[in-house]
């Protein structure tokens, strides 16, 4: 572990020369007419943006905020916001003992070994500044705290009104403390000086985009073209690239088959803004399911193929079984998600059956009476279905999964008495762990010589490598949090 931090360390003390790169870069322009000037100006509009833009404009600094969409707030608006936070007040109040050393096990343990330290470490350290931070802003938290998987404490705050309200507190925040704000507005290019510094950005005005194309940033040529300078800085705070088909195919192929609950401005083209200048990628094969109900019920069900054919243990995590699934269907070669079945035992045996029930009124589950509807619901041969049913309930019977599961874990289940309750197991990629590599000031590094691109920063999903191999549930936000906290007070140090 060590290693992994002496090496950043050591590569970044280096310096090696650079010119020939920048010489060659076309962003490198001389006599630009610029329409619009700002201290600092802000690519994105979600949580990491608009904690990043507070803390600026609290502290007198003059920034613009931009944002492609028509709709302000990026997957932000759409998350629940849960925010684990070290020594909150709530942990405080509750008595709960939490530690440094035990949040960092956490985020090692599901990062396995992926996570850069130096990240890791940003988070915990700071997060209960960030949490402060934003409810002086006005963004509210309940008064409980939640206790979620991979945690190994109670450390979790739960945002009353999820990001929708959050963004809505800080956005008034940002504009009654003279913050500007343009919507429709997309970046496409850095601008930079004649020494590499990024002094702005090229974007388009009145910009819409167009869900209809199949790569939004390569096909649409809306909008009219302008130039925006910074003075101080220019920060990407533009999110992940999970709705991005095209590329996440070429990263890892298996995400290909993938479905995604993001929003639809989560594409790749901020991200090769930055590549294009020589920002450093980092980790962009990885990837973050979500899944639709909660994994620890599928224990009580089977999962079946296109073919109606069971083909896995369904105890498991949902970076595991997501991985489990997409493999399989690729290896049949179809885009067909399985079907998760649970007969009534199974169906009253999860952790929850309310939180189940909600999902039948969501329409997300359905429920039958009998197996011929469900088969014919979801287009399965009920004949293979049902040999597959037969065979695992013999094999509680007998004690012997053919897939291993443990059977002592799921109590008196069946899977033959109706009614019968089913939906598409769809593993959801909600998160792209991957994204430019920044120090912890959230500085963007060149590749060339691990030196910071000077005047460019990236903050929140927009970064790789903070999370690694898996992000631990609740540790987005305090990573967006944190690094926009982190981010400002390094521009502050200039004015
Ligand atoms: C359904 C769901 C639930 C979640 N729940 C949680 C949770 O409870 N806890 C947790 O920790 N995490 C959660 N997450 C993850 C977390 O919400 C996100 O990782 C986080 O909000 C990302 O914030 P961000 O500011 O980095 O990016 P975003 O909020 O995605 O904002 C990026 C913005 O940049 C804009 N943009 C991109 N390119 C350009 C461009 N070229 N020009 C202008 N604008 C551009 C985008 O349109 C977008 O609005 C959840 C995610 C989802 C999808």
């Amino acid at each position: 572990m060590l290693n992994r931090r002496n090496f950043i360390k050591a590569v970044a003390g280096t310096t090696i020369a650079v010119p020939s790169i920048l010489s060659a870069n076309e962003s490198v322009k001389k006599d630009i007419k610029f329409d619009e000037i700002a201290d600092v100006i802000i690519v994105g509009s979600g949580v990491s943006a608009h904690i990043c833009a507070a803390y600026l404009a609290k502290n007198k600094v003059d920034v613009l905020m931009i944002e492609k969409m028509d709709r302000m707030g990026g997957n932000s608006v759409l998350s629940q916001q849960d925010f684990a936070v070290l020594n909150s007040d709530l942990q405080i109040k509750a008595g709960i003992k939490d530690s440094e050393e035990l949040f960092l096990n956490d985020l090692n343990k599901a990062g396995a070994g992926y996570n850069h330290l130096e990240h890791s470490l940003r988070i915990i350290r700071n997060s209960n500044e960030a949490y402060e931070f934003a409810k002086s802003c006005g963004v509210k938290y309940a008064d409980k705290l939640k206790f979620l998987g991979g945690h190994s404490v109670a450390r979790s705050v739960e945002t009353i009104g999820g990001g929708g309200a959050c963004i809505k507190a800080l956005h008034e925040f940002f504009l009654a403390n003279r913050g500007r704000f343009k919507n429709e507005t997309k970046s496409d290019e850095i601008i930079q000086d004649e020494n590499g510094k990024v002094i702005g950005i090229s974007v388009r005005e009145n910009y819409r985009f167009d869900r209809n194309l199949a790569n939004d940033d390569r096909q649409n040529l809306s909008g009219v073209k302008k130039n925006y300078k910074a003075r101080l800085a220019v920060v990407f705070a533009t999110g992940g690239f999970s709705r991005d088909v095209e590329f996440r195919s070429i990263v890892n192929p298996r995400l290909r088959l993938a479905k995604s609950p993001s929003s639809l401005g989560q594409t790749s083209g901020a991200l090769k803004q930055m590549l294009k200048i020589g920002a450093i990628p980092t980790q962009l094969a990885l990837s973050r399911f979500s899944f639709g109900i909660p994994t620890e019920d599928l224990i009580y069900g089977i999962m079946v193929d296109v073919n109606a054919k069971r083909f896995l243990n369904e105890d498991g995590d949902r970076q595991g079984l997501s991985n489990k699934i997409l493999a399989h269907m690729e290896k049949l070669n179809t885009t067909s998600y399985p079907t998760i079945i649970f007969d009534s035992t199974g169906f009253a045996n999860s952790h929850d059956p309310n939180r189940m029930q909600s999902f039948i009124i969501a329409g997300k589950m359905k429920k039958f009476d009998t197996l011929d509807e469900l088969a014919n619901h979801f287009k399965l041969n009920k004949d293979e279905l049902l040999k597959s049913m037969q065979t695992y309930e013999d094999g509680i019977k007998n004690n012997k999964d053919e897939f291993k599961k443990d059977l002592s874990k799921i109590k008196n289940s069946s899977m033959s008495k109706a009614p019968f309750y089913a939906m598409t197991a769809a593993p959801g990629l909600s998160y792209t762990p991957g994204g430019v590599y920044a120090d912890i000031n959230m500085r963007v590094l060149h590749i060339s010589n691990y030196e910071p691109i000077k005047g460019l920063y990236a903050v929140g999903e927009a970064t790789g490598g903070v999370h690694g191999q898996a992000r631990l549930t609740s540790c987005s936000i305090p990573d967006c949090m944190t690094s926009g906290i982190a981010c400002a007070k390094d521009i502050l140090k200039g004015v």
